[in-house]
């Protein structure tokens, strides 16, 4: 039976997941006339850009994530509900929860990107990727219970240990934690401590190309390495890692092997779509991504669409569409429009991607833009980053906190979120040992 909020003479669309991509697809048939059901495995829509600086202890959670249901409140044809989708009914039009199965005549599946380890899964739980708060929350405990452990250490034994901070992978996340932990140990934390020198701490950045920000044209990256190094980060190219254990990363093969001692490694590597994309039965490229159509729907199937970080879609020149969050909006804003005119009876558009220019913060008044012909890098890319990621963000309450948080901390060289909320103690000192050992 269905629930007394849905109108039964509606078309019923199901969404799943209320990422950027899903969420805007929600907002766009706010006022159509359709039913919409959103389903999430979180109750919150979570601002990914900001992830790191959760992680790197300059935010709190709650200022970069929102509840779904707040941010839809005013669609009043829309029920937010929060389950996990396992599968899906294509013949039957249904969606599958662990308990409950919700029929559809329209699906929108926007379930996004996780992390991927190259085929050697076990390497997660030394090296955590950064994908959700929760992953967020976990760097942060591990960052600040190294410089506790040094500082114990230290205090207790009068030797300072070596503080090794390892970040594989120099993409845009790699990069972004790579010199968020320069800024805490070279500004934020320097003065806290009296045993140990936060700022002698070492920030090894491993990329397994050629180049750092591999995406990005090469005066930019080139820019970047020369930011990162002036920061104190220790860049290392063509290093590619071929294990991860507690306290340890390796870096080649053979006689070239090398052995890196990590107090705390983090993983910047690699994407994978959602395993969502396969269950489709469609034909997926090698990132899991569902190959769509220019309508962004699946072969043969017109009533179901894939969007955001899950899709691979082609645009001009037959370049895919980046993950990123600007794509997502967009496809989640075309793909209600399209709903909304099959509804009306009219024919179907293509799907055409704005290329509003890719940032990458570096820290504190560094990042690199590239706006097409225009490049910067340094302070303006910085503010540019700042300014967008500010507007961007969901609930103006968020932005003002949000915007409190950087003044503060940028005048005052002080972060207020360095709190360690889950210390998992046997883990660090398998680390430790590891260390000393190495
Ligand atoms: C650390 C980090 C930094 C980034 N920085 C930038 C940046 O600076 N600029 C930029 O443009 N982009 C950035 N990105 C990329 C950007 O965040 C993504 O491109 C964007 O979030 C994609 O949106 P999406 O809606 O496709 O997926 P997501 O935002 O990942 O949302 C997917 C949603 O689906 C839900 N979900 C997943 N599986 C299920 C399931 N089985 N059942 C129910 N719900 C499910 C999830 O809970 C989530 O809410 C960054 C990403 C990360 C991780």
């Amino acid at each position: 039976m269905l629930p007394m909020t849905q109108n039964v003479s509606r078309l019923r669309v199901v969404i799943v997941g209320a990422g950027f991509a899903g969420l805007n697809a929600a907002k766009g048939l706010a006022h159509a006339p359709v039913q919409v059901t959103v389903l999430d495995r979180k109750n919150h829509h979570t601002f990914q850009p900001l992830l790191y600086q959760v992680a790197l202890a300059v935010l709190s959670p709650a200022e970069i994530a929102s509840p779904i249901r707040n941010v839809l409140r005013g669609a009043n044809n829309t029920e937010v509900l929060l389950g996990e989708v396992t599968g899906f009914d294509l013949q039957r039009r249904l969606v599958r929860t662990d308990k409950l199965e919700f029929p559809y005549d329209y699906l929108v599946v926007a379930a996004g990107a996780t992390h991927a380890y190259f085929g050697h899964p076990e390497w997660e739980q030394y090296a955590p990727g950064l994908k959700t708060l929760e992953d967020a929350t976990e760097i942060r405990g591990r960052v600040l219970l190294a410089f506790e452990q040094a500082e114990r250490e230290a205090f207790t034994s009068r030797v300072t240990p070596s503080l090794n901070f390892v970040v594989i992978g120099a993409g845009p996340t790699g990069v972004e934690l790579a010199g968020a932990i320069s800024d805490i140990s070279r500004h934020y934390l320097q003065h806290d401590f009296r045993s140990i020198n936060p700022t002698q701490a070492r920030i090894i950045l491993l990329e397994g190309g050629p180049r750092v920000l591999p995406v990005y044209p090469e005066d930019l990256s080139a820019s970047a390495e020369k930011q990162l190094r002036e920061m104190g980060v220790e860049v290392r190219t063509n290093a590619l890692v071929t294990g991860v254990e507690p306290g340890l990363v390796t870096v080649g093969r053979g006689a070239e092997t090398q052995r890196i001692p990590a107090s705390v490694i983090l993983w910047g590597a690699g994407v994978s779509a959602s395993p969502l994309g396969k269950m489709l039965g469609v034909p997926t490229d090698r990132a899991g991504r569902v190959v769509v159509e220019p309508d962004l729907t699946i072969p043969g199937h017109p009533e179901i669409f894939v969007i955001g970080d899950l899709a691979a879609a082609r645009f001009s020149e037959n370049k895919l569409v980046p993950g990123v969050a600007p794509a997502a909006i967009q496809m989640g804003k075309f793909v209600a429009r399209q709903i909304r005119r099959s509804v009306a009876g009219q024919p179907r558009e293509d799907f055409h991607y704005w290329d509003k220019g890719t940032l990458a913060t570096i820290g504190r008044s560094r990042a690199v833009a590239d706006f097409g012909r225009f490049h910067i890098s340094g302070y303006f890319a910085w503010l540019s980053w700042l300014f967008i990621h500010l507007f961007f963000l969901i609930g103006f309450r968020n932005r003002v906190m949000v915007m409190l948080e950087w003044a503060w901390a940028y005048v005052t060289y002080n972060h207020s979120a360095r709190l360690i909320t889950e210390p998992k103690e046997h883990d660090r000192e398998a680390a430790q040992s590891k260390m000393k050992a190495g």
